[in-house]
């Protein structure tokens, strides 16, 4: 069992960590982001399980992406834990992290830059209009802007990933505007592929419980290709 101080000590460590992030670099969201960004937070939508069906999608999209690679050049795929193609999602409930990762293709630290924030897509806007009249935030993946959802959940979001092609690198954003993206010398080396931390906002702590995450993943795993894992901190 762990106190209340261990609990803040180890939060100040990490704070102090990230701050010292070698090379950290800043961007604005482009601005119809930053507008989906808000509109999700201020959101007063109740069905904010739909985060998970997301983040779910986006890690058997990135599975897809790496297995197809692999038909025509079977070295993309490592070896060892790299060739493991599941999804494991993980329960700190002492630092209230929920995290999701997947041995997919990763992102490139332009990837990042440019996939989770600078450069909008066309369903950007379009979104953002609806859900100014009539829309509904359930069919926010259709607009192709699903992964903004976690900030139904979070407060504080970090993207690892490392691609074939380049470093490990991290990008985190507290929705305030702004991103920042690093190289990542912090976590441990992922091997390959993406992990997406979710620090969840207090009102958010039903996501901590195990018999909750089991229920959306059999709901949410039905159509998924691979398996889904999950792991819960013990209290
Ligand atoms: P969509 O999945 O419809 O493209 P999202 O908003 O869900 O839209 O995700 C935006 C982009 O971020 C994806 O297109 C992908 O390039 C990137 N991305 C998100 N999650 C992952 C992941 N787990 N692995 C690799 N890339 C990802
Ligand atoms: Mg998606």
């Amino acid at each position: 069992l762990s106190t209340d101080s261990d609990v803040a000590k180890r939060e100040a460590e990490s704070i102090s960590k990230r701050s010292q992030r070698s090379n950290a670099q800043h961007f604005e969201f482009q601005a119809e982001v930053s507008r989906l960004m808000d509109i999700i937070i201020h959101s007063l939508y109740s069905n904010k399980d739909i985060f998970l069906r997301e983040l779910i999608s986006n890690a058997s999209d990135a599975l897809d992406k790496i297995r197809f690679l692999a038909l025509t050049d079977k070295d993309v795929l490592g070896e060892g834990d790299n060739t493991n193609l599941e999804i494991q999602i993980k329960l700190d409930k002492e630092r209230r992290i929920l995290s999701i990762r997947d041995r997919g293709i990763g992102m490139t630290k332009e990837d990042l830059i440019k996939n989770l924030g600078t450069i909008a897509k066309s369903g950007t806007s379009a979104f953002v209009e609806k859900m100014q009249t009539s829309g509904d935030l359930n069919l926010i993946g259709q607009f192709g802007v699903g992964f903004y959802s976690v900030y139904l959940v979070a407060d504080n979001v970090e993207v690892i990933s490392k691609h074939n092609d380049d470093k490990q690198h991290i990008w985190e954003s507290k929705a305030d505007g702004s991103f920042v993206v690093a190289e990542d010398t912090e976590n441990e080396p992922l091997g390959r592929g993406t992990e997406i931390r979710l620090h969840l906002r207090e009102e958010a702590g039903e996501y901590l419980e195990e018999s909750k995450l089991k229920e959306l993943v059999k709901k949410y795993s039905e159509f998924i290709n691979f398996p889904i894992h999950l792991w819960a901190s013990k209290e």
